[in-house]
């Protein structure tokens, strides 16, 4: 990377811009189809009910999609549908040879069961990386997708070149779509960080995260981490997204904490952008796979 091309903080620390990183990764994966002659990779997206916040997501992957080369497919089922009508459109993606990646917009609508659903897809079109056959690849080293925002949180280390190797990391937050994929990402062979997972049990987190250089927090807890749980010139990832009465916001105090780190993604602007560019690598790679 060429450090000279970066923002900084007022404080000095790089800020670590998503929108960026993610419009250079969409722009490669257009090249990438373009150098293989233009194949044809669908995305296709599921939602099920009217939740405008899913639509708005769904549009957007839809656009990054195309940016990136890639054909999207939306199946846009009705609130009331049932478990079967759903699992039903979901199997019909899954024996369609021209469909590549399958994204099935969660939450589901109050009755509906993801599980069953989940299951059907698999392991190389689920380019969400979040079914149990996912997750259980991941965790043995074989191929298929690592879940979109921790996977994007290991291109901005790369981008931002930022050392991992030897590096202590802590992860606030234990999910199976953020938290514990993410540790597994950052405690690879190859990147060898070693990690502490902190959870909503953990005692002290200031104590275990101020020996940290990398901190990727993930808790959804509005200003979970300030200034006092950051060593200086740590990396801050900042995933947690809050609706409060100031609007959107972090797990991160990002004004005190930008003046102490290293690095920082900005909340909004950083972990939530790469997460949509890695839903486009991943449905690439998938095309790749399927091929
Ligand atoms: P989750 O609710 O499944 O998990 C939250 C985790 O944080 C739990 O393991 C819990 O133990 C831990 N936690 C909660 N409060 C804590 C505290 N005070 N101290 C320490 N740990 C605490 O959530 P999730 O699905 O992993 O999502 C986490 C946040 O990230 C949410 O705000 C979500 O909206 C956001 N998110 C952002 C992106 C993105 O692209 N930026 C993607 C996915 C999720």
């Amino acid at each position: 990377m060429n450090i000279n091309d970066t923002d900084r903080t007022p404080g000095g620390a790089i800020l670590m811009d998503g929108n960026k990183v993610r419009d250079e990764l969409i722009v490669d994966i257009a090249k990438r189809v373009a150098a293989d002659g233009s194949p044809k990779i669908c995305l296709a997206t599921v939602l099920v009910g009217d939740d405008k916040p899913s639509q708005v997501y769904v549009r957007s992957k839809q656009r990054k999609a195309a940016e990136a080369g890639l054909e999207s497919r939306h199946i846009g089922l009705d609130g009331a549908s049932s478990q079967t009508q759903v699992q039903d459109a979901v199997q019909e993606l899954v024996d369609d040879p021209a469909v590549h990646g399958i994204l099935v917009q969660l939450p589901l609508p109050d009755g509906l069961d993801p599980e069953p659903v989940l299951d059907l897809i698999p392991p190389i079109k689920d380019v969400d990386g979040l079914t149990e056959r996912s997750m259980g690849r991941l965790v043995r080293n074989k191929p298929g997708h690592a879940p979109c925002t921790p996977t994007g949180i290991m291109r901005l280390l790369e981008r931002y070149d930022i050392a991992t190797s030897g590096s202590r990391a802590v992860v606030i937050g234990r999910s199976t779509l953020v938290g514990l994929p993410q540790v597994l990402l950052l405690g690879r062979k190859g990147v060898d960080a070693t990690v502490t997972l902190a959870h909503s049990r953990t005692a002290d987190l200031v104590e275990v995260c101020a020996g940290a250089d990398i901190i990727v927090a993930a808790a959804g807890t509005a200003g979970l981490i300030g200034a006092e749980h950051v060593k200086p010139g740590a990396a801050v990832f900042d995933v947690g997204i809050s609706r409060t009465e100031d609007g959107i916001v972090g797990d991160v105090r990002f004004d005190e904490v930008q003046a102490v780190a290293g690095a920082i993604t900005p909340m909004p602007g950083g972990t939530g952008p790469m997460t949509i560019a890695c839903l486009m690598e991943n449905t690439y790679n998938a095309a790749r796979m399927l091929a």
